[in-house]
């Protein structure tokens, strides 16, 4: 898959510096991404700015109360 649709609003990418958490969720497989998955499940303000994109269970807690 291309890049993230988010990329340009999420506070994970804009803010955070871990370069291998980007190439691993942002650049190449952001349907993977925690935070990916309450951007598309909910809506942008249910995704807390310190969600981990590898922090699923947390995703699926905020979806599962949204
Ligand atoms: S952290 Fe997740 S939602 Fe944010 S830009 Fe990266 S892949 Fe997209």
């Amino acid at each position: 898959m291309d890049q993230c649709e988010f990329l340009e609003t999420c506070y994970f990418a804009k803010n955070v510096s871990d370069a291998g958490l980007k190439e691993s969720y942002c650049d190449s497989n952001p349907l993977r991404c925690a935070r990916f998955m309450v951007y598309q499940g909910a809506e942008a303000s249910k995704v807390p700015d310190d969600l981990m994109p590898d922090e699923k269970v947390k995703a699926y807690e905020i979806l599962a109360n949204s």
